[in-house]
């Protein structure tokens, strides 16, 4: 892959696919702000992490939805790299929530982080993008979107549905600037996010009922959805913009495949 001298903003890098996709693109020779939410200690390891192997890094706290908090990220991170010519929202949350529970506070949490945390990055961006003619932006939405039948995700599917029509719209109007809008739909990956709202024997049941559903018999990890970041982030990736590319191991139970 080529990345011709990059830097890049990964949102929720601390851990899990985050981390992965700031490794990964630390390995391919772009400098990398390694944003996280309250784990400073662990972004901190991920920065020490790519330091070690003669990387550039940097990690800046930041909470996605807010606009001052991200513009202070985005001015740090072009001050300590260079412009930010990739922009990964990978920064995300789910809550369980049925369709008979009213628990606005936990959609709107959802909602806060999932969607207004990917149109807040974006807008602190793409001003330097379009002046220079080039940029990267990828987004984390899920399978889910897609219509699993997976209980509990019914609202978190819907905030990264909105994830995906946002690409395109993004996409769409950013093209003739030369960047790129695209978005991973990645399926069930080992993160700590599995473990949110359910207990071990639920997981565990998942693990096992997910890997028999996919056609690669296994579940996936954070460097799966890495390598389809990485190559979108790219400079080799520069026709391909407005897609939602699925990483899921060849999932089988969908409502709708579509
Ligand atoms: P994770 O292990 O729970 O990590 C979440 C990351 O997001 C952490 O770095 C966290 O920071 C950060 N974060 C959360 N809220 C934030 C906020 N408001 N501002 C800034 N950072 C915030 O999740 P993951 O599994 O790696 O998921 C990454 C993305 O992939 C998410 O968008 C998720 O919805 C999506 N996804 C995951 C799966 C899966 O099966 N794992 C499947 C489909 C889609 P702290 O560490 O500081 O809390």
């Amino acid at each position: 892959m080529t990345f011709q001298n990059r830097t890049a903003l990964v949102t929720g890098a601390s851990r899990g696919i985050g981390k992965a996709i700031a490794l990964r693109l630390a390995g391919e020779g772009v400098a990398v702000g390694v944003n996280y939410r309250e784990r400073a200690a662990e972004a901190q390891a991920v920065v020490e992490e790519i330091a070690s192997r003669g990387g550039r890094a940097v990690a800046v706290g930041a909470d996605v939805s807010d606009e001052a908090a991200v513009a202070a990220t985005v001015a740090k991170v072009e001050a300590e790299l260079g412009p930010i010519d990739i922009l990964v929202n990978n920064a995300g949350i789910f809550r369980r929530m049925e369709l008979g529970e009213t628990d606005w506070e936990v959609m709107d949490q959802m909602q806060r982080t999932n969607v207004r945390g990917v149109v807040v990055p974006i807008r602190a961006v793409v001003e330097g993008m379009r002046r220079r003619g080039y940029g990267r932006i990828v987004n984390l939405s899920s399978i889910a979107a897609h219509g699993t039948s997976m209980a509990g995700t019914t609202f978190y599917a819907a905030s990264k549905a909105e994830v995906v029509v946002l690409t395109r719209r993004f996409a769409l109007e950013l093209g003739p600037f030369g960047i790129t809008v695209n978005a991973i739909a990645p399926g069930f990956i080992a993160t700590d996010i599995v473990w949110v709202d359910r207990t071990r024997e639920e997981v565990e049941r998942l693990f096992s009922t997910i890997a028999e559903k996919a056609m690669m018999r296994r579940v996936g990890k954070p460097e799966d959805i890495a390598a389809a970041a990485a190559f979108l982030a790219s400079d080799d990736a520069g026709f391909i913009t407005a897609q939602v590319i699925t990483v899921d191991g060849g999932r089988t139970d969908y409502i709708n495949h579509g």
